[in-house]
């Protein structure tokens, strides 16, 4: 598959996005986006609306999801996994799993927030995502910038929700091993999600590459909508001496809520071999 216009990380509303499934959609086909991947935070219920809307519109589709994992001391990695049969038991079942923590997750932000003043956070989360199983960090920000305490959801983010910061409590997510398991045996393939997001060490930094290399991880976001220039270099890199097929990826969770709109990255550096060049 040629695409000029590849965009394989996204957000709707089924979690942190702003958009509705099919409106995001339709924002990517009106940008030109020529292979689009919806990947909602340890979601698929977009995934049928999207695809429907994709296929009459004549924009590739492919399914995905961005998944959850806890990694090393208490840090937080993200997995996207594409084209995956999306009905596959064992991904079904591992999703809601990690879903299953997230309401009792919001609970103890909720009560870590009063205790710094911002009372009614979990009432006020819950009312942005719709479904106790989806309330994210995300969603906590939109509420406290409602109340005011900051201008923006980034602000929020330095200030309250932050690993370290006074609304941040750490929660088991999934392991890695899983998480490919269950994308593998539903015909997926695996990639690390904005490796320039995580606080890692460079040496922290090789073992995810080689632990996800082991498990049979294929792929890495070397375009991201969250990468400087430097960055889609550094992990360009990382593609090459691992072997990782290179994903490009604009994260769009929301106009005026992400920098990158849909599509609107650097094209992948041509030597690289994109994700979807066997699809
Ligand atoms: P959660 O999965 O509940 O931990 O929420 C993670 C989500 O919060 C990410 O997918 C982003 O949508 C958002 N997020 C994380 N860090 C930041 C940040 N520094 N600024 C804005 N949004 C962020
Ligand atoms: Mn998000
Ligand atoms: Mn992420
Ligand atoms: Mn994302």
């Amino acid at each position: 598959m040629n695409c000029q216009n590849a965009d394989l990380h996204c957000h709707s509303t089924v979690s942190d996005g702003l958009l509705d499934p099919v409106a995001l959609v339709e924002r990517a086909v009106a940008n030109g986006v020529d292979l689009l991947a919806l990947t909602d935070h340890d979601e698929i219920g977009g995934l049928d609306a999207a695809s429907a809307v994709a296929d009459a519109a004549g924009l590739r589709f492919v399914t995905g999801a961005e998944i959850s994992v806890s990694w090393g001391d208490d840090q937080t990695v993200h997995i996207v996994g594409l084209n995956f049969d999306h009905r596959h038991p064992d991904l079904v079942a591992g999703l809601a799993r990690v879903r299953g923590g997230r309401d009792a997750r919001a609970g103890r932000m909720a009560a870590e927030l009063a205790k710094v003043g911002i009372d009614g956070a979990y009432a006020g989360a819950l009312k942005y995502a719709g479904n106790p199983a989806l309330i994210s960090r995300a969603h906590f920000a939109r509420y406290i910038v409602e109340r005011g305490f900051a201008p923006d959801v980034k602000t929020v983010f330095d200030h309250w929700l932050a690993k370290g910061k006074p609304g941040y409590v750490s929660h088991p997510w999934a392991e890695l091993a899983e998480v490919l398991g269950w994308i593998h045996a539903a015909g997926g393939i695996a990639v690390i999600a904005h490796p320039g997001r995580y606080r890692l060490t460079p040496a922290e930094r090789r073992e995810l590459y080689v632990a996800f290399k082991e498990l049979g991880g294929e792929g890495i976001e070397v375009v991201s909508g969250s990468h400087s220039e430097a960055e889609q270099r550094e992990f360009a890199g990382v593609a090459r001496e691992f072997g990782f097929l290179a994903s490009r990826a604009s994260d769009f969770h929301g106009p005026g809520e992400s920098y990158t709109d849909l599509g609107c990255m650097a094209a992948l550096p041509p030597d690289l071999t994109p994700v979807w060049a066997d699809w």
